[in-house]
């Protein structure tokens, strides 16, 4: 969550009284004190014990690391954070009031200033911002909000409420170079149980910070797909340099012209979704075409046991039958090498779908070679089966080759 506020032609930081803990406090029986732990791009004041706030300060550097890289930006200052292991440990009057209510209900805020001056043609310019963190030492929140805390320092703004908070949700799982979903298991089983929220309504400008965090799980969600899935990664980045500078970019403009495929992959991504899925190996491949096939030609696709649904580049029609060879081997664990008819409990099998007008098919068994009878018309896309979770680890193709059947 973050607050923002706008001052105009003054500079003014935050009224924030912190106590500094005296020796007084170690006495107080059975709290721990309030106390300072500086890094390079951090001050920290929280009562968790040391060597637990130097290891959050360790995690605050590296995912400070990660998001500068990420948006090419630095943190102007030092970011400032109050995390709270137990309010008892705090003296009154040193958390802000206005972060009370975040706090008690074990959340976080950020709360931001931001300094404008006005020109001679009128326009405003951010000279200063300044945001002060509080939160609750549970689970990613301190890496949340910090998420807001830089993109404040760095660019004035932190976007709307979809990108600032989908991102920050996003910053508290980050871990360099790796790309699998690994998110809180609420969270995860939420957006398992639930059908998807609409896009439309995760990036309506009317969403409010700060609403539940069944809402910042589908923000989540659609950050992470926008981010990590080829097909609408090299828009994200600049998207959202662009909303973070205030230059009018939207959701809406980014992808209109995407709409259908990102509308399809979103519905795919929380259907299958599970720790370990990978947006860029289960990513749709909207380029290669499909065409029908005629008598004597033959269509052929190299299939890779790391990726999601692959165009055979048959299209299929309804009652036609076809017959299908393979060649290569795959692996689906260390255990050994595949054919395209997997082992005994079916991992690592030739499967099949039916791709139409942005729906699918049910899932059918192929295997090594045989006939197939198409029960409806699609563009037959094809994988090697194996759990979403854990694609990561194949290796080895299959190349696939279609006629008509004689
Ligand atoms: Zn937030």
């Amino acid at each position: 969550m973050f607050r923002s506020q706008a001052l105009r032609f003054v500079v003014l930081g935050l009224a924030v009284a912190i106590v500094v803990p005296t020796t007084g406090w170690s006495q107080v029986k059975s709290t721990t004190a309030v106390r300072d732990y500086s890094s390079r791009n951090y001050l920290l004041h929280t009562d968790l014990p040391a060597d637990e706030a130097q290891e959050l300060l360790k995690r605050l550097e590296t995912m400070l690391t990660i998001v500068s890289r990420y948006w090419n930006a630095r943190s102007s200052r030092v970011i400032e954070m109050y995390v709270v292991k137990d309010l008892a440990n705090w003296p009154p009057g040193s958390i802000d009031p206005q972060a009370m209510a975040s706090i008690e209900n074990r959340a976080g805020i950020t709360l931001s200033t931001t300094q404008f001056v006005r020109d001679t043609r009128g326009n405003e310019r951010i000279t200063a911002a300044h945001s002060v963190v509080y939160a609750i030492a549970d689970g990613g929140v301190p890496q949340h909000e910090a998420v807001h805390a830089f993109c404040h320092q760095s660019f004035g703004r932190t976007g709307p409420v979809w990108y600032a908070e989908g991102m920050a949700e996003l910053g508290q799982y980050w871990r360099d170079k790796q790309s699998d979903v690994e998110i809180h298991d609420y969270v995860l089983e939420y957006l398992q149980q639930t059908d998807p929220k609409p896009l439309a309504e995760i990036v309506d400008p009317d969403q409010r910070t700060g609403d539940s965090w069944q809402n910042y799980a589908w923000r989540w969600a659609l950050c992470h797909l926008l981010n990590y899935n080829p097909n609408y990664q090299p828009r994200f980045r600049p998207l959202g340099l662009s909303l973070l500078s205030g230059k009018g970019a939207s959701f809406e403009q980014t992808y209109g012209d995407l709409a259908p495929e990102i509308a399809f992959e979103y519905r795919f991504f929380l259907e299958h979704l599970t720790n370990g899925y990978r947006c860029d190996l289960a990513a749709w491949d909207w380029k290669t075409k499909c065409v029908q096939l005629r008598k004597g030609a033959s269509v052929q696709a190299k299939i890779d046991a790391r990726k999601g649904w692959q165009p055979t580049r048959l299209r299929a029609q309804e009652g036609t039958t076809y017959s299908w060879t393979t060649t290569g081997t795959w692996k689906t664990s260390e255990a050994g090498e595949l054919s395209a008819n997997g082992n005994e409990q079916g991992e690592g099998k030739l499967v099949g779908i039916l791709f139409d007008d942005y729906r699918l098919s049910d899932v059918f068994e192929l295997g090594e070679s045989g006939e197939w009878t198409a029960t409806s018309e699609g563009d037959l896309h094809v994988r090697c089966r194996d759990d979403w979770g854990r694609l990561g680890d194949n290796t080895g193709t299959v190349t696939v080759r279609w006629t008509l059947a004689k």
